[in-house]
């Protein structure tokens, strides 16, 4: 056996009911003395009773979707002005990438408190939006230094969002499986994390504020994201950059149609994937065993739903051949793409 494998340094606590005290002590040991609040508005009362154990010098609001580089410049901005020394970042993907916006400029270090299943706060991949282009990048400083789970932040997150954002953590574990950088590593922490999606999905729609099940989605969202952090993207994440980037889609919605496309595209020529992904999910095949828990979430069909045209179709396919792994397990033609995308459209059976 050779591999290589990179595990990064982060400090992780699942502390359900119990942030505010995480917080504090992840402050502490970033000798923190001004600390910068990041929160939507939405979100900023539950950010203030997370951080008032912390010396906060600013609580910052202005976070919008896909972090644009004028929002950026603005937090960039307030946390200079008030000479933060540590950001604590409290929200979903979004709120985490506005922190590491700052971060990548700054230095300055984050405490990630998520309250999606989107993953960012385990990956050291930063994402800017200017007049329309998304881009993307891969800097050491923006990985928060510390990572606090607590499953009562995510009672109020509503089912359906929850299935997409949880989906989306699905597909981080699903494409790690054969994503670039992929090793055995990626491939047990990717297939235990499908294991808690499958088990912590139905239970949260079936109970959307019993903890358990809240707890099983951000376990399963921590090790989906650490896979993919380290195995990179994929075909299917490569597809819903294009997508998202281009025509401005949900993000976590995008990738929960996508994904059972790209996995019936791949999963023949990639055996061992499929055997992984079929094994954590306790199916005959991993399709079977997507498509069930699909189905018994009501996960979201169709992209033509979410704002993609019809001609928006063969708009994408040359960006996304451009993008498409070289070492894919099939080979990415333009036909297969487009193949792919209108039935990911239609939301067509992708068997
Ligand atoms: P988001 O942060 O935009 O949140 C989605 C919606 O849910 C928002 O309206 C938000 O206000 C709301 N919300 C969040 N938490 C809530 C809660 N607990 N209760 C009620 N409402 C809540 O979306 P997201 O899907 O979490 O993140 C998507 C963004 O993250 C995209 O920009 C994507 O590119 C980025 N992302 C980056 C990485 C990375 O590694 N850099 C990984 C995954 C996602």
């Amino acid at each position: 056996m050779r591999f290589e494998h990179e595990t990064l340094p982060q400090r992780v606590h699942f502390a359900s009911g119990d942030a505010r005290a995480a917080v504090r002590t992840e402050v502490e040991r970033l000798g923190g003395a001004r600390v910068m609040v990041i929160a939507t508005a939405r979100q900023a009362e539950r950010a203030k009773s997370v951080t008032a154990d912390a010396p906060v010098v600013v609580h910052h609001d202005d976070v919008a979707m896909h972090v644009p580089l004028a929002t950026a410049e603005r937090a960039r901005a307030a946390a200079a002005r008030h000479d933060a020394d540590v950001l604590v970042c409290v929200g979903g993907g979004s709120t985490t990438g506005l922190a590491k916006a700052v971060a990548l400029t700054s230095g300055l270090p984050i405490v990630a408190v998520p309250t999606t299943y989107a993953g960012s706060e385990a990956t050291s991949v930063w994402g800017l939006t200017e007049g329309g282009r998304k881009t993307t990048g891969v800097d050491a400083r923006v990985l928060p230094r510390a990572i606090v789970y607590d499953a009562t932040l995510t009672l109020t997150l509503a089912v359906p969002m929850s299935v997409a954002s949880g989906l989306n953590a699905l597909a981080h574990c699903v494409d790690s499986m054969w994503a670039p950088r992929t090793d055995p590593v990626d491939q047990a922490l990717a297939g235990e994390g499908i294991r808690a999606l499958a088990a912590g999905l139905p239970a949260v729609v079936a109970g959307p504020s019993v903890i358990e099940g809240r707890e099983q989605m951000l376990y399963g969202a921590y090790l989906s994201a650490v896979a993919f952090s380290s195995a990179g993207s994929g075909l299917h994440h490569k597809i819903c950059h294009v997508l998202g980037g281009r025509f401005d889609l949900p993000h976590a919605q995008t990738h929960a149609v996508v994904l059972p496309y790209v996995l019936a595209f791949n999963a023949p020529a990639a055996p061992h994937a499929e055997r992984r992904i079929a094994e954590a999910f306790g199916t005959g095949s991993a399709l079977e065993g997507l498509q069930r828990l699909r189905r018994a979430v009501d996960a979201p069909t169709a992209l033509r739903d979410y704002g993609l045209g019809e001609p928006d179709i063969d708009d994408s396919v040359p960006a996304i051949l451009e993008a498409a792994p070289a070492d894919n397990p099939r080979p990415v033609t333009a036909d297969g793409v487009r193949v792919l995308l209108r039935a990911a459209w239609e939301g067509a059976d992708p068997a």
